[in-house]
């Protein structure tokens, strides 16, 4: 299935509830299709450490049982939950906290903890490399990565949550390598058949969490560089700024292209309009904004354009449906805030359209 620019489609959902808002997905992109006949999938989460999915981290368990019932509804039934959390935490104990644990038991699908996997080496743009054999060998990988910030790569989604398919030897060695060039090979190497990114609630700053930022939406596409490619506009940064996803694209892990016609929409933001706690630091960088029933995704692009910029506190801004019939002195965030001096369009608009005019 393509676009009309000849990429994959990228389906985009707002709302509140990952069970359901997935299986809207899988429908929408009719996922069952990339399985063989008889073949097996397996889900490949971020459960990076031992963290509820309200604190950013890790995959909402809804993603998971959505994917569950989605493929065993389509008489798919070879499948399996697959990860390796980080060096410093047990997965078993991130499976716990996460829900998905749950989610495997109800469902009676096993959940393979891959630090305790063979490894194949494969071969790749950078030279040999060890990865574990059921991320190798599963018919269809499906990657559910959370979109969130990171300390040193600046965003992790589809790409980076591939090395959690790798043992703890090789993750040392990525760090060694300096992460952007074994990360892109590895995804040039797995090549996930299908992407559901999980961006309900993602950290703004770190892949551990802690600094929560609701957004209400998730995506779902073929090819994880493109997806990348899109995810990082939705962060506010620009291309260039991750540079993993282009050398992606050069070892043949996909396109790092996206444009507008590439996104299919299954409903409107402001069907999520619902908001979780906004930590200290969301709070610190919004102070002077003015929000009236602005939506979870409207609100997220502005906080992670503030974020990435560290511009805006010199300027009043106003967001939100209650601003429609309004002419505010100051700048407007989205198509709701028209009648403002001054607007960044867009219903949201991404971060990264609200970066380049704070700029
Ligand atoms: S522009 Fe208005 S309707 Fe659109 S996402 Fe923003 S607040 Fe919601």
């Amino acid at each position: 299935m393509r676009s009309e620019s000849g990429m994959s489609p990228i389906w985009k959902i707002h709302g509140t509830d990952a069970h359901a808002m997935t299986l809207r997905l899988l429908d929408a992109c009719q996922a069952c299709r990339l399985v063989p006949d008889g073949g097996s999938v397996a889900l490949k989460p971020n459960l990076v450490l031992a963290s509820a999915p309200e604190d950013g981290a890790v995959t909402h368990p809804g993603v998971a049982s959505g994917c569950i019932e989605y493929f065993r509804t389509h008489g798919i039934h070879d499948i399996s939950v697959i990860e390796s959390s980080w060096i410093g935490d047990k997965t078993m104990r991130a499976l716990r906290a996460s829900g998905i644990g749950q989610a495997c038991e109800e469902h009676g699908v096993p959940f393979f903890d891959l630090k305790r996997d063979e490894t194949v080496t494969v071969s790749t743009a950078i030279g040999n490399m060890a990865v574990c054999r059921r991320a190798i060998e599963a018919d269809l990988l499906v990657d559910l990565p959370v979109l969130k910030g990171h300390c040193q790569t600046r965003m992790t989604c589809a790409l980076k949550n591939l090395k959690g398919c790798i043992p703890d030897r090789e993750k040392r060695r990525f760090h060694a390598l300096g992460l952007a060039e074994p990360i892109a090979a590895l995804g040039a190497a797995l090549r996930p058949g299908l992407v559901v990114v999980d961006s309900i609630c993602g950290d703004l700053c770190f892949e551990e969490g802690g600094t929560p930022v609701r957004t209400n939406t998730m995506l779902a596409g073929f090819d994880a560089v493109q997806m990348d490619a899109y995810a990082r506009s939705l962060m506010g940064l620009a291309p260039g700024e991750v540079p993993y996803i282009e050398l992606a694209e050069r070892y043949g892990a996909g396109r790092a292209r996206w444009d507008e016609g590439d996104l299919v929409m299954l409903n409107e933001p402001f069907e999520a309009t619902e908001y979780g706690r906004q930590g200290g630091t969301v709070a610190r960088l919004t102070s002077h904004v003015h929000e009236r029933e602005a939506c979870s995704a409207c609100f997220a692009s502005l906080v992670r354009a503030l974020y990435v910029t560290r511009r805006g506190r010199d300027q009043e801004m106003f967001i939100g449906q209650g601003w429609r019939k309004e002419a505010p002195d100051g700048l407007g965030i989205g198509n709701c805030c028209r009648g403002a001096t001054s607007c960044v369009p867009g219903c949201p608009p991404t971060a990264e359209a609200i970066a380049r005019r704070l700029r």
